[in-house]
Parts: structure tokens; sequence; C-alpha cells
């Protein structure tokens, strides 16, 4: 796929993210909004986030989200970035349906190919480091270096996950060159917390439990914990980094109550489980080492169809 080519034949062109947008969703979409508007002037060009936390609140450009399609019309292109399915779009899939062309640019092995155009590289670390292939380098600002590293730091979790590859180094490296401030960003949009969001990592360490002998560890933020800190899902990131980290454990699972009898879960694997394959069992996907799903039913339930699940791949694992 020649991205830029698809994009130069099209006048008005939506970029959009998956729901609950996460450091590489902003940071792809704010990314190649950047890009194209410093490089392709004469398009008239639209950024839809549902949200953009405060933490990556200084990214060039994140004030021009759109958070809503209000009066939106329809586009020549609309670009889906970081999403793996058409529902994950949320509030711009009717903008998807009315597009004249689509494309979707992704990093989900579970990514179902739902665009016109679809490229999809199952091993790149991030959206952002896909992104990178498309774009000539001398024509990345330090702005929009800036907003590519900080997805590359997310997915990543700081270049530590196992998709982290020698051409994610490279990308990175290419990035720095631009001006970007590594420590800056790592440190503003990754490990920065506030003294809630400490607090509910402090209660979900607190409160986790241990199955299948120490292989899961397991932790739940129920919907009252969530209005009692005033917390936004957001506010929950880097926890299950967290309980994954635990010596012995194979799979962390962090489950957050979102109604009666409905849960997001997120999952993440030290290399025997494979995730995404669970977590598309239950309508979700992702990647190998980290993916999610929304269950319903009960915390029982839930648990023990995960941790089924997770048992049966590590008997398979192990024979
Ligand atoms: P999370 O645990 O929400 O941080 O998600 C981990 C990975 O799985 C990310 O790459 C997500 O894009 C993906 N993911 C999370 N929830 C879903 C879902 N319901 N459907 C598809 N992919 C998901
Ligand atoms: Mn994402
Ligand atoms: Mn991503």
């Amino acid at each position: 796929m020649n991205l830029l080519q698809i994009v130069s034949e099209a006048k008005t062109i939506a970029i959009a993210g998956h729901v609950r947008p996460d450091g590489d969703c902003v940071g792809s979409c704010l990314g190649l909004y950047n890009y194209l508007n410093e490089n392709m002037k004469d398009k008239q060009i639209d950024v839809y986030l549902e949200s953009v936390p405060a933490a990556f609140s200084f990214l060039k450009n994140r004030e021009c989200a759109k958070q809503s399609t209000e009066n939106a019309g329809t586009y020549d292109l609309f670009i889906a970035l970081d999403c793996g399915s058409r529902d994950r779009l949320g509030f711009t899939e009717e903008l998807f349906l009315s597009a004249t062309h689509t494309v979707s640019i992704d990093h989900h092995i579970s990514n179902t190919m739902f665009a016109e155009y679809n490229h999809v590289e199952g091993d790149a670390s991030s959206t952002c480091e896909v992104l990178c292939g498309f774009f000539e380098d001398s024509c990345i600002s330090k702005e929009t270096a800036e907003c590519l590293y900080l997805g590359i730091v997310h997915d990543t979790g700081v270049f530590k996950h196992s998709n982290t590859s020698r051409k994610t180094m490279d990308t990175a490296g290419m990035l720095l060159t631009k001006g970007v401030s590594a420590s800056q960003v790592i440190d503003d949009s990754f490990y920065r917390k506030t003294y809630m969001q400490n607090q509910i990592l402090g209660r979900c360490l607190l409160e986790s439990i241990l199955m299948l002998d120490g292989a899961i560890i397991f932790s739940c933020v129920s919907q009252k914990m969530m209005q009692l800190y005033g917390a936004v899902p957001a506010d929950l990131d880097g926890i299950i980094d967290q309980l994954r980290v635990t010596a012995g454990v194979e799979v962390a699972i962090l489950v957050r109550e979102e109604g009666v009898q409905n849960y997001k879960v997120s999952m993440r694997s030290n290399g025997k489980v494979d995730v995404s394959k669970i977590c598309c069992l239950f309508g979700g996907g992702g990647h190998k080492m980290a993916a999610g799903c929304t269950m319903n039913g009960s915390m029982h339930d839930v648990i023990n169809n995960l941790s089924g699940q997770i048992e049966h791949q590590l008997k398979e694992y192990s024979e």
C-alpha cells in the first residue's frame, strides 16, 4: 500500500483511532495529522479521538482532536489507525461507513482487514513504528516526531516489551535526531502518576490474588472504586504491567467493572500463553503478549473462563 499516494488523491481526510485511546493511538493519529498538515497543505484534514489523556496534552495539535462527528459530512478518505476492527472505531464508525475510500494501518495480529486498503504489520511494536515506514524521514518535524516517539514508548512499555525489535530502536533513533527529548516524553507521558493513580495502583497490588500455583495474578477494580477515586479508565494505565512482573507469573489479568455484570478485561503474558487467542474467543483481540476484551456475567464466571483457557494453554505448552 502506498499511503501517501492514496492521500494525494483525496481532498478531505478523516483520521481516527480506537475507543479509549492509548499512547500509540493518540501518537499515531496526531503524528499522521501533523505530518500531512505540514507536508500536504492543500488537504482538509480532521482528526477524531474519543479523548486525549492528560498525560499526552503536550503533543502538537492535541486540541484539534474532535470528540464528536456532528456536522462532519462525508470524507474522500478515512484512515483508521491502531484499530483492529470496525466496531473498535467507536463514535467514528459512521464516518468510516460514509467515506469514499478507507485505509487501515495497524499492528494487531487480530486485525479483521475491515478497510478497503489494509496494511497490518503484526510484528511491529506499534502503529507509530508502522507509520514511520510510510513517511519521508526528511519531512518529519520535531513535533511530529514527538507524537510518534510517544506512541512507540507506550506500546513497548519504554522499549522493554518483546515487541521491541532492532527496527523499533532504529525508528526511535531516527525520531531522536529530530530533536525529541526522550527523557521528557518518557517521564511526562509514561512514568509520572498522580497521587490518585498511585493509590489505585497500591490497592490493585494489595488486593491481587494468585491462581494456578502462582501462574496467574488477578486484580479487579470495581465501579465503586473508580467513583471513590474519581478515576477514568486511563488512570489504570501501567497497573497491569506491575502485576505482570510478579515473580512466577505467566499471565496477569486486570478487570475493570464497567456496568452490572459487564467487565473490561486486560491481559498480559510473559511468553508461554497467547492472550490474544483467549481474548479473541471472548470477542476481543490484541497481540500475543497484550490483549483485551469485554465480558459479561458474574466476576466468578469471568475469572473461571479466563483461567480455564490459560490452564489449557499452559498444559499444551508443557506437553
Ligand atoms: P489493553 O489491555 O486495553 O491495554 O489492551 C491490550 C491490547 O489489546 C491493545 O493492543 C488493545 O488494542 C487490544 N485490545 C484491548 N481490548 C480489546 C478489544 N475489546 N478488542 C480488540 N482488541 C482489544
Ligand atoms: Mn492502542
Ligand atoms: Mn498499538
